[in-house]
C-alpha cells in the first residue's frame, strides 16, 4: 500500500471525537455576530435606523451623512465585539464569494494610531479585483470594479473581520457579479406581483420573492480527502471502483447520525445560528457519508448571501473536525450526488403567502393567480430555467436518473391538477350568476387545505408544486442560488406584467368585472402551458420522448444549455425587466463557457496523473511480482509450471491488456484536449471539451477500475471507496 494511503487510513481510523462544544439555548444566540435591527436600534439615531430601513424597503437612496453614521455605528460595534479589519464581500462570476480585508487600523499625519472607517468605506470600495472573470467587459470598457454597499442584507463579523455585503460593479455600470442582477431580478419581481396583488388586497405595498434552500453534502476524512489528487484538485473521484457495499441497503438515509458528525454539525449550527443563518434540519442522506442541511426560508437576496456563506463557514468548522466538506454534485460514482433544492415563493409586506392556498374563495383566487402564471412563466422559459443551473459538475446529475431530467416540466399534483381542468371550462367572456357561484364555491372555494401536507411528491421532476411554495429541484450543490433566482423572478415578473395588462385591458375594453377578467385570462394560460404540466415519471424514456413531442428543451450538456442565454427572446427578456444588458448576459454566457472548459481541462490533466504517475507504475509493480513468481514456478518445476501457473498468467495478462487500453485512452484524451485548445470560438471549444474529451474520461476510468479489481490491495495507491466512504 502507497505510504500516504496507509498513513490517511490509520490517521482516519484513530481520530479521537473531537467534543461537543457546550451549546446553550440557539435563540439567545442567534445573530449575535450580525448588525441587523436590534443592533441598530442600540447604535444609530432614528433617523439613520428609519433611512436604513427605508433602503431595504423600498430602495431608496442612504444620504452620505447618514452613511457615516451607519459606518460609525458599525465601527464601533465591530471593534467592541473583537473585530479588527472590515471587508466588502462580494460574488464574482467564480461563483463563490470573495474578500480584501482592511486594517480598521490607520495612522494620522502626526503618527498617531487610531481606528478608522467611515461612510466612504462603508459605501464604496475599488478592490481592484482585475483578475475575476469578466466575460470580457473590462477590456471593452476599460473599467476598473468597484463594490458598492448592499444595505438589504446586514453586516456581518466573520472571524475578526466585518463583512459588509456588496454588488460588484464595473465603472460603466455593468454588473461583474451574481448580487446586482439578482438583486434587479427581485425588485422587478416586486414591481410586477405588487401590481397583481393589489387586485386582491389593496393594502399590499411589496412582495419579496422568498427562498428555502436545502444544502447537500458529503464529508470525508481529511486525510483521506488529501490521500487523493482528483479530490483535492477537483472535488470529485475521477476513478475508484464501488464498494461492495454502497446504498442499496438504504441504511444511512435518515439514520443515526454518526458521532464525530454530529459533532461537526453541532459546532457548525452553533456557528451559523451566530450569523444569523437560521438553520434548522439535518439528517443523513440517501448515499453514505451524504448529509443535508436546510434553513427556515428567508428573503430571496439574504437567503442567497446566507447559503454562499454557510458554505464557507462549513468548510472551516469541517477543518477543525478533520473533515473535508464535498459541495461536488458528483464525488463518488455508483452512489447519489448532491444537489440543493431551491424552494421559493413570494410573500406580501401583509405577511400573505401568495402561493398558499387560502380558506376563501378570493383568497384562492389570489393563490391561483400567481399559482398559474408561475406555471406559465416557466412554459414560456423553461430552456433558460434549464441554462441557470447548468455546470461541468451538475451535467454528472441532471439527467442521470438520480437527480431531475434536464428536460424542465412542471408537477403540480392530481388536485391541483383537476381545478386547474376545471377552470379550464369556464366560458370565455361575461360569467352567469350561477357560472360564478359554480366557479366559486365549487371550484376555486374547495381547493382543498390538506394541500399543505401534500405528501404526493414526485421525486422525479425538476420544478414541483408542494403545498405552498415551488421547488426547483435540479439546482447542484456547489451552485450560487443567485443564478435560477435571477432568471426565476426575472420571469415570473415579465409574465405577471403580461397578465396585469391583460386583465387590466379586459376590464377596460369589455367591461368585465375584475374576478371575471382574470378567470378568462387564467383559462388561457390553463391551455396554453398544457405542456409543461407532468405528473409522471421524470426518469423515464417515455417522457423523454413525451417531452420531444411536445417541442420541450432537452439540453444534456452545459455548452448547449448555455445557447439560449443570449437568443434573441432572452436578451429582450432581461432588458425590458431591466436584469441585465446585452453585454452583461454575453459576458455570464461566456464565463460559464470558460469555466466549463477550465473544470474540463483540469480534470483532463489530472486523469493523466492519475494514470501515468499511480496506476500505471502500481499495476506495473503487481504485474512484475506475478512474473518473478511464474519465473520461479518454472525453475522449481521445469515444463509442469504451466499448470501451476495458469491463474497467475491470466492475471498477468489482464493487466497488460488494462495497461495499454488505458494508456491508449489516456493519450488519446489527450490529443483531443490539444485540438480542442487550438480552437480559438469559445463556443467550439467548449463543445470540443464535451464532445470529443470528456466521453474518454469514461473510458479511462473504466480500466482504471478494472485495474483497480484486479491489483495486491496493498500495493493499490489510491485510497478505495469502502476507505473513504464509511465514517465511523
Ligand atoms: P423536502 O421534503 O424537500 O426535503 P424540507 O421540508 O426539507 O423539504 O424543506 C423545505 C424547505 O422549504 C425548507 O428549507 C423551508 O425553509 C423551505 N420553505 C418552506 N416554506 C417556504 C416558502 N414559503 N418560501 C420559500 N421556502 C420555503
Ligand atoms: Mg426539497
Amino acid at each position: 500500500m502507497s505510504k500516504i494511503r496507509f498513513e490517511a487510513i490509520v490517521k482516519s481510523a484513530n481520530r479521537d471525537l473531537i467534543t461537543i462544544q457546550e451549546h446553550g439555548r440557539r435563540s439567545e444566540q442567534f445573530g449575535t455576530k450580525v448588525f441587523n435591527e436590534d443592533r441598530m436600534l442600540q447604535y444609530l439615531t432614528k433617523d439613520a435606523l428609519e433611512s436604513v430601513k427605508g433602503a431595504i424597503f423600498s430602495g431608496s437612496k442612504i444620504d452620505r451623512k447618514i452613511a457615516d453614521q451607519v459606518a460609525e455605528a458599525m465601527k464601533a460595534w465591530a471593534i467592541s465585539a473583537g473585530a479588527t479589519h472590515y471587508t466588502h464581500w462580494f460574488q464574482p462570476l467564480t461563483g463563490t464569494t470573495a474578500e480584501k480585508h482592511d486594517a480598521f487600523f490607520d495612522l494620522l499625519p502626526d503618527g498617531r494610531a487610531l481606528e478608522k472607517f467611515g461612510g466612504g468605506q462603508l459605501v464604496q470600495q475599488e478592490p481592484d479585483a482585475s483578475s475575476f472573470p469578466s466575460g470580457g467587459i473590462r477590456n471593452t470598457f476599460e473599467a476598473r470594479g468597484y463594490t458598492a454597499w448592499d444595505p438589504t442584507s446586514s453586516a456581518f463579523i466573520y472571524g475578526t473581520t466585518l463583512c459588509i455585503p456588496t454588488i460588484f460593479v464595473s465603472y460603466t455600470g455593468e454588473a461583474l457579479d451574481n448580487k446586482a442582477p439578482l438583486l434587479r431580478a427581485l425588485h422587478a419581481v416586486d414591481e410586477s406581483a405588487t401590481a397583481v396583488a393589489k387586485y386582491f388586497d389593496k393594502n399590499v405595498s411589496k412582495v419579496n420573492a422568498t427562498l428555502g434552500w436545502e444544502q447537500e453534502y458529503f464529508l470525508i476524512d481529511k486525510a483521506l480527502a488529501h490521500s487523493r489528487p482528483d479530490i483535492l484538485m477537483t472535488g470529485r473521484t475521477l476513478v475508484g471502483h464501488q464498494a461492495a457495499k454502497g446504498q442499496q441497503l438504504d441504511d444511512h438515509y435518515f439514520g443515526v447520525i454518526p458521532s464525530r458528525v454530529l459533532s461537526f454539525m453541532g459546532d457548525l449550527e452553533q456557528e451559523c445560528t451566530k450569523l444569523g443563518i437560521p438553520v434548522k434540519t439535518r439528517h443523513n442522506e440517501v448515499a453514505p457519508n451524504q448529509f443535508e442541511l436546510a434553513p427556515v426560508f428567508e428573503e430571496a437576496n439574504l437567503a442567497v448571501d446566507h447559503n454562499l456563506l454557510l458554505m464557507d463557514v462549513m468548510e472551516k468548522v469541517a477543518d477543525k473536525h478533520a473533515f473535508k466538506v464535498l459541495f461536488h454534485e458528483k464525488p463518488f460514482a455508483g452512489i447519489n450526488g448532491s444537489g440543493k433544492h431551491n424552494n421559493w415563493s413570494l410573500a406580501t409586506n401583509t405577511g400573505v403567502n401568495l402561493l398558499s392556498p387560502g380558506s376563501t374563495p378570493m383568497k384562492n383566487l389570489q393563490f391561483l393567480t400567481f399559482f398559474i402564471n408561475t406555471i406559465k412563466a416557466v412554459d414560456t422559459y423553461e430552456e433558460l430555467l434549464r441554462s441557470s443551473i447548468a455546470s461541468a459538475s451538475n451535467d454528472h446529475r441532471l439527467g442521470a436518473n438520480e437527480a431531475p431530467p434536464a428536460i424542465m416540466s412542471i408537477f403540480i399534483g392530481s388536485q391541483l391538477s383537476r381545478v386547474l381542468d376545471e377552470l379550464e371550462g369556464v366560458s370565455q367572456g361575461k360569467l352567469s350568476p350561477e357560472e360564478k357561484t359554480e366557479l366559486k364555491l365549487n371550484v376555486v372555494g374547495k381547493i382543498p387545505e390538506i394541500l399543505l401536507d401534500n405528501t404526493d411528491r414526485n421525486r422525479t421532476s425538476p420544478f414541483a408544486f408542494t403545498g405552498n411554495k415551488f421547488e426547483i429541484r435540479g439546482v447542484g450543490s456547489k451552485t450560487n442560488c443567485a443564478k435560477p433566482m435571477t432568471i426565476l423572478n426575472t420571469i415570473v415578473a415579465k409574465q405577471l406584467k403580461a397578465f396585469k395588462k391583460e386583465v387590466d385591458a379586459l376590464i377596460d375594453k369589455k367591461n368585465l368585472k375584475k374576478d371575471e377578467a382574470i378567470f378568462n385570462i387564467l383559462r388561457e394560460y390553463i391551455k396554453a402551458s398544457k405542456r409543461i404540466r407532468f405528473d409522471g415519471d421524470g426518469y423515464s424514456v417515455e417522457w423523454e420522448k413525451e417531452a420531444k413531442r411536445r417541442k420541450l428543451s432537452n439540453n444534456r450538456n452545459t455548452p448547449e444549455a448555455l445557447q439560449i442565454l443570449t437568443s434573441k427572446d432572452s436578451l429582450a427578456l432581461f432588458k425590458t425587466m431591466k436584469v441585465m444588458s446585452e453585454v452583461e448576459v454575453a459576458a455570464r454566457q461566456e464565463v460559464e463557457l470558460e469555466a466549463y472548459i477550465f473544470h474540463t481541462q483540469i480534470e483532463g490533466r489530472v486523469f493523466n496523473e492519475l494514470v501515468y504517475n499511480y496506476i500505471v507504475p502500481a499495476a506495473i509493480g503487481y504485474q512484475n511480482t506475478l512474473i518473478k513468481n511464474v519465473m520461479g514456478l518454472k525453475d522449481i518445476y521445469g515444463a509442469a509450471h504451466k499448470k501451476l501457473s495458469d491463474g497467475q498468467l491470466s492475471i498477468i495478462e489482464q493487466i497488460a491488456e488494462h495497461i495499454s487500453e488505458v494508456k491508449k485512452k489516456a493519450d488519446a484524451m489527450t490529443q483531443a484536449r490539444k485540438r480542442a485548445n487550438g480552437l480559438k470560438d469559445i463556443n467550439k471549444r467548449a463543445k470540443a471539451y464535451c464532445e470529443n474529451v470528456k466521453p474518454h474520461f469514461d473510458e479511462i476510468r473504466y480500466h482504471c477500475d478494472k485495474l483497480e479489481q484486479l491489483i495486491d490491495n496493498s500495493v493499490w495507491p489510491l485510497t478505495k471507496y469502502r476507505e473513504l466512504l464509511f465514517i465511523k
